[in-house]
């Protein structure tokens, strides 16, 4: 979470941008203010220590649905409740990244209905999804290859991101602009891109 809460404040003003060109350019300082709004929780001493996955991502929900407003506030904070649902464990192995990222995917479509193709953050969630359970099919499934999976996600849904410029949106507020949203990113897609990265960096730990 801080690494993560620290790249979302490196790429605040890129998503901002994106945003502003095909939404109303709050996606940067919205998702910035939710994640200084996490990292600050989790090390705040008057709150109870988190021991597990589930707890970080749990407090992690509960604060993005709290600060970040707009659409992706509520979409990452159902995404990251589902998926501290199945990870009530301190240490990830294959199945439980491929378990997180799956709940995090569904929870996005059960609260935002998106399907791949229509320009939201689905597009780079499902990519990830289906890489973690390629990814964890091939490892021999030892806690290391947990990060393995994680970076199997974290560039397909990079890919997954890229993969929305040319699209028209068909959801949320970039679909007001209908053909004119072609030829941007998709915010979000890529703020999921940014995300899973920092993850990766995270658990592969300091100095590898
Ligand atoms: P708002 O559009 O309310 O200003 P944000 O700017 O914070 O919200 O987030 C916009 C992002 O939310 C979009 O780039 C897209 O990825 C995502 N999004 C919007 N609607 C949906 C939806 N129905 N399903 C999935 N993702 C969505
Ligand atoms: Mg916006």
């Amino acid at each position: 979470m801080h690494v993560a809460a620290a790249d979302v404040r490196s790429a605040r003003d890129e998503l901002t941008e994106l945003d502003r060109r095909v939404g109303d350019g709050d996606h940067g300082v919205n998702l910035d203010r939710g994640m200084q709004a996490v990292a600050a929780r989790l090390d705040d001493p008057s709150l109870p220590r988190r021991e597990t996955v589930g707890q970080v991502l749990h407090l992690a929900a509960t604060t993005l649905m709290s600060t970040v407003g707009g659409a992706a506030g509520p979409l990452y904070g159902t995404a990251l409740l589902r998926a501290s649902k199945v990870t009530d464990r301190t240490v990830l192995g294959p199945s439980g990244v491929v378990a997180l990222v799956e709940a995090a995917l569904e929870g996005i479509v059960a609260r935002g209905k998106a399907s791949p193709g229509e320009k939201t953050m689905v597009d780079a969630w499902q990519p990830a999804a289906e890489a973690t359970e390629r990814a964890a099919a091939t490892g021999s499934g030892t806690d290391e290859d947990a990060v393995d999976v994680l970076r199997a996600a974290a560039e397909a849904a990079s890919a997954g991101a890229e993969a929305t410029v040319p699209l028209v949106a068909s959801k949320g507020r970039a679909s007001y602009l209908g053909e004119r949203s072609a030829g941007t990113e998709d915010p979000g897609a890529r703020s999921t891109a940014i995300l899973l990265a920092a993850a990766v960096g995270a658990a592969k730990g300091p100095g590898a």
